[in-house]
């Protein structure tokens, strides 16, 4: 099921009323959907010493949402200068911050390095040298190649441009030692949007025999294991849920046989982005034109700078038309926004209830990778962001933007380079 009937309880009834206030298009968060989802994640785990989440920022780089991320004790995962300084500004202190960076830059170590420093995870292991001073703790992402293969999303490890191989990954700790480091994480991220559960036990299997491969040959014990995020959410209506209970289980079970053997465990962390707050989103836009040629089309107020997913990679995003929700769905339609692309649709050949102008259309589980895909093609401008809090109240938690944004950037000093 995409987004839930509670959330739809309490955002339906006030949203065109919302809608007339701050207008539209918006994305609209849940706080009460997103905490509860903070809990289930935390019950699921209760049973592995040192578990935390660190949420992964790139998929809602909000402050107000990173906030209710660190209130209920998760890190966060970074992978830009950006993510790092937004962290910090929520109160994220230097062991809530893991940053997973890749193709890192001298600047990027300066700022993960900076303000006391984070959990750096490195890329390669030639970064072992470019790392300006080796921290006490250090993590590797690790990639397995052909001892795994990703997810149909993710892809092939052969082909992903992620992580130390496995021929490498001993010598990159042995490198580190020699550096100064003394505590060790190991880190891995293998699927994306995967609702088998399965495939994430097999990856905390894959990564505690490699604590135990790199622990036995360096006479080493690790602090952390990271599975990495990509656990799947139900876009589609007939979609199951992820069995985070049964994950939780057998993952609690693995890390127990590992203490039983060697007499100690890691910690599990994880770096859930779209689990976290994908379904807790919805983004609100009103239709304004119906057009019918050789198909029909809605057109509405939104557009691909809004929500890049659907034509990008072909998504699908569920999508519900105010106060029509349960009419018959007469109408097949695209579902389009203004900009120059023919793939600006929110949803092709969609089965829908008959649309006309001033409808609102609920597009659902934008909560992640959603207004953080936004962009400016076409001059067009990125939509508010609004938060329904656990009181029933409407917070804006970020305003659109202008034509001033969009220009800021042609003001500037001038600068002419004679040859
Ligand atoms: C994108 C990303 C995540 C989060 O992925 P989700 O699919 O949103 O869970 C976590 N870790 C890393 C390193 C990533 O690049």
């Amino acid at each position: 099921m995409p987004m839930s009937k509670d959330y739809k309880s309490r955002l339906f009834p006030s949203a065109e009323k919302i809608a007339q206030h701050y207008g539209t298009p918006f994305h609209i968060y849940d706080e009460k959907g997103i905490r509860e989802t903070t809990s289930k994640l935390k019950k699921a785990f209760a049973g592995i010493k040192g578990f935390k989440e660190f949420y992964a920022v790139k998929a809602l780089p909000n402050p107000s949402i990173l906030k209710i991320m660190h209130e209920e004790g998760f890190g966060m995962d970074c992978s830009s200068i950006a993510e790092l300084a937004l962290s910090r500004k929520i109160g994220s202190g230097p062991s809530d911050i893991m940053f997973t960076s890749n193709n890192t830059s001298p600047e990027d170590f300066e700022a993960a390095l900076s303000n006391g420093g984070c959990i750096l995870n490195l890329d390669d292991i030639t970064l072992v040298e470019k790392t300006p001073k080796m921290p006490e703790l250090i993590c590797f992402r690790y990639n397995p190649g052909e001892r795994r293969t990703g997810n149909s999303i993710i892809g092939n490890p052969i082909e992903a441009k992620y992580g130390v191989a496995h021929h490498q990954i001993i010598d990159a700790y042995k490198l580190a030692m020699e550096k100064g480091a003394k505590r060790f994480g190991i880190h891995t991220m293998l699927a994306s949007n995967e609702r088998d559960y399965t495939y994430m036990v097999e990856t905390a299997r894959m990564l505690l025999n490699l604590v135990e491969e790199i622990g036995s040959a360096l006479g080493i014990k690790f602090e952390f294991t990271n599975i990495g995020g990509g656990l799947g959410i139900p876009y589609r209506p007939e979609d199951n849920d992820l069995d985070l209970d049964s994950m939780g289980k057998e993952i609690t079970a693995l890390f127990n046989e590992f203490k039983e053997k060697h007499g100690y465990a890691p910690a599990l962390f994880m770096e859930s982005g779209r689990y976290m707050t994908g379904p807790h989103g919805v983004l609100v836009t009103r239709a304004i034109n119906k057009k019918e040629i050789y198909r029909r089309y809605v057109g509405v107020d939104a557009c691909m700078s809004s929500l890049m997913r659907p034509g990008m990679y072909g998504s699908y995003h569920h999508i519900d038309v105010l106060g029509k929700e349960d009419m018959p769905k007469t109408l097949v339609a695209d579902v389009v926004g203004s900009l120059c692309e023919n793939n600006d649709k929110f949803a092709v050949q969609r089965e829908l209830p008959a649309i006309e102008d001033g409808d609102l259309l609920i597009i659902q589980d934008t909560g992640a990778h959603g207004h953080a895909m936004c962009f400016n093609y076409n001059g067009k401008l990125r939509p508010k962001e609004l938060m329904l809090k656990q009181d029933g109240s409407v917070d804006m938690i970020r305003r659109e933007e202008t034509l001033d944004d969009l220009f800021a950037t042609l003001n500037f000093t001038p600068d002419r380079l004679a040859l």
